[in-house]
């Protein structure tokens, strides 16, 4: 999609966005993708106006956990029109790419392809705009965190040592940034034996509690390894659309954000 994107002043608001919400993590493979298509979804679902901005350069996994996969239209050839799923208003650096391609990209196209992504996305009129962040901390968040007006960020993790480590990271680099850590999210926190009920702390126990403990943030979910939430994710309709248990863990989560 062409255009050039005009040179920001100051960070960065799509007009319209009243909030915007980054989610990120240490590592990758911890579920933020997921909690980031849920919590848009059960925000949405609670009568919100969301957008969720796919910002995982090396890993975009919207379009297929929110189950849409085309390009977006540019009409004019300088405005995108952002696509829609599950009552989402939807944008990936995955519709831009090819599936199964690699992002070669240098740093500078990189923040152009982010600048767009912000800039000339026609977002609307949007409660909030949860942007799921690549994983780590790299250009991609340094740019928009210091580029953009983000008014806080959660860090989702597993239990596991070496995904805490890296979340601290994180969670040390928005500090850094003054971007305000809204609380850390437990994900893959316990596994629950369908046949008899027993209880699994495959990653480990307490971890991330401990955390945000320490740190005097609130441990807003604990989400625990659900096959439901896995097989909805991989078919495009995540399980937040849903009624089970999951659904309503996700619009819990939903409400304590929206108090
Ligand atoms: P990230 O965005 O941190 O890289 P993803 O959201 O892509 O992680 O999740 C990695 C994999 O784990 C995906 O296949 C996803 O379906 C699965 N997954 C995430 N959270 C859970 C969970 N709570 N229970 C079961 N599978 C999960």
């Amino acid at each position: 999609v062409g255009g050039h994107p005009k040179p920001q002043e100051g960070p960065l608001k799509p007009a319209g966005v009243k909030r915007i919400l980054a989610i990120g993590s240490g590592k990758g493979g911890v579920g933020k993708s997921t909690v980031s298509s849920n919590l848009a979804v059960a925000l949405a679902r609670v009568g919100r106006r969301v957008g969720l901005l796919d910002a995982d350069i090396y890993g975009p996994s919207q379009p297929r956990m929110m189950g849409v996969n085309k390009r977006p239209a540019s009409p004019d050839g300088k405005t995108i029109i952002p696509l829609e799923a599950h009552g989402v208003t939807l944008m990936s650096i995955g519709f831009m790419i090819e599936e199964g391609k690699a992002v070669v990209w240098r740093g500078p196209m990189l923040m152009g392809a982010l600048q767009q992504m912000l800039g000339q996305v026609q977002w609307g009129e949007l409660d909030v705009l949860i942007v799921d962040l690549p994983p780590g901390t790299g250009d991609v968040q340094l740019t928009l965190c210091t580029k953009t007006e983000l008014d806080g960020a959660i860090v989702v993790s597993t239990p596991q040592d070496v995904s805490l480590i890296d979340a601290r990271k994180a969670l040390d680099m928005f500090g850094t940034l003054k971007t305000p850590v809204l609380g850390l999210i437990e994900n893959m926190s316990l596994f629950v034996c369908p046949d008899c009920g027993s209880e699994h702390h495959i990653f480990g126990h307490g971890g991330v509690a401990a955390e945000a403990g320490k740190l005097g943030v609130p441990l807003l979910a604990n989400l625990p390894i659900d096959l439901e939430t896995r097989l909805a994710g991989d078919e495009g309709t995540p399980v937040a659309t849903g009624t089970g248990p999951m659904a309503e863990a996700y619009a819990r989560l939903a409400e304590t954000l929206i108090k």
